[in-house]
């Protein structure tokens, strides 16, 4: 099936803006930087990356007549609480398992940001204590069973909504809305660099540049600079879900190598856990341009980005686009990283 056809629950504002970054340009002296802003995308308590994921989700679970929405995170877990945002806006109920996928003792980090607004709105967030792994978790399984055990119905979201037969659609459609903007602004993104970790946002962009590439014949690098901090698992997951969603959207070929590239460097030694080159990354984007990141997500792909930058591994004649995939309400639980 091609990608228009796959059924879309609308749950964004429409195309995201994109934004020049002229300041944070000027200070690298190099290529022209831009920013396609997913944290501004919708009016589901601050929307984010998974909200486009999850409109090519939801259809099916409305479909399977669920009553309830299953799903796992960290206790700090942005898509968590956008699950719980769009089961309070479907008038759903949602089950959420929160694991300690971060050593961060901050006593704050199971009260505020994200999960705070995922109870606010009404989600059932049990806290669990096992540690980070984006694959298919036994307390994820149990919580499934508990709802069926007491007369409802689940629809199982997995972790970041990657590892859902339909999660890299949501981010397939994005390169067809980036390529609808370039020819409003007049310019044409040669490279982009987006945050990954469970890996369903830069598998669903590669399927979708492909598509693109072949329909227009033009080439794009789409790098994913990795925040997991296991590299081999994410860029498994990635290739994985390109070549999965490549094939449901009818690409006609194989993936080219040169097309899945996860780049390292910039993740740290955990998941979760800022470095040097997070901070300073967070604080530069946030002084020359008010462009708030997060110390998990994308203050690690915006270090990456930088460096890039600056190295001419992005030339200085390209013109940039960074995915700005959300997070800021994590924040609230790194308070202590600023005070
Ligand atoms: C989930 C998330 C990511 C990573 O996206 P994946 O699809 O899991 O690779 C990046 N940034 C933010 C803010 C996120 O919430």
């Amino acid at each position: 099936m091609k990608l228009q056809d796959f059924p879309r629950y609308p749950l964004t504002f429409g195309p995201s803006p994109i934004q020049r970054l002229d300041r944070l340009t000027q200070h690298l002296g190099g290529a022209q930087i831009w920013a396609k802003r997913e944290d501004c995308n919708s009016g589901l308590a601050f929307g984010g990356n998974k909200i486009r994921k999850l409109e090519y989700i939801i259809p099916d679970a409305i479909a399977s007549g669920a009553d309830t929405l299953v799903s796992i995170g960290g206790y700090q877990s942005n898509h968590t609480r956008q699950v719980a945002a769009v089961a309070a806006h479907l008038g759903m109920k949602c089950l959420l398992v929160q694991e300690k996928w971060v050593p961060w003792d901050d006593p704050m980090n199971t009260k505020v940001g994200n999960i705070l607004l995922s109870r606010m709105m009404g989600a059932d967030s049990r806290l669990d204590d096992a540690g980070f792994d984006i694959g298919i978790r036994d307390s994820w399984k149990n919580a499934l069973a508990e709802v069926e055990a007491k007369g409802g119905k689940p629809y199982a979201i997995p972790a970041g909504a990657s590892e859902h037969p339909l999660g890299g659609l949501g981010f397939a459609n994005w390169a067809f809305e980036v390529a609808e903007q370039e020819k409003a602004l007049g310019v044409t993104f040669d490279t982009i660099v987006v945050c990954t970790v469970t890996g369903s946002t830069h598998a669903g962009m590669i399927a979708g540049f492909a598509a693109l590439e072949d329909r227009t014949g033009v080439k794009r690098r789409v790098l994913g600079i990795d925040a997991s901090a296991t590299l081999a698992k994410t860029r498994d997951q990635v290739e994985r879900i390109a070549r999965h969603t490549a094939q449901v959207m009818e690409l006609g070929r194989d993936l080219r190598a040169d097309e899945i590239r996860v780049l390292e460097g910039w993740a740290g030694d955990l998941y979760g856990i800022p470095v040097e080159s997070t901070m300073n990354a967070m604080a530069l984007g946030a002084q020359l341009e008010a462009f708030i990141t997060d110390p998990v997500y994308e203050g690690k792909s915006l270090a990456g980005l930088i460096d890039l930058v600056q190295d001419r591994e992005i030339p200085a004649d390209s013109n940039v686009l960074y995915a700005h995939l959300g997070g800021q309400l994590a924040l609230n639980a790194y308070h202590s990283l600023w005070s």
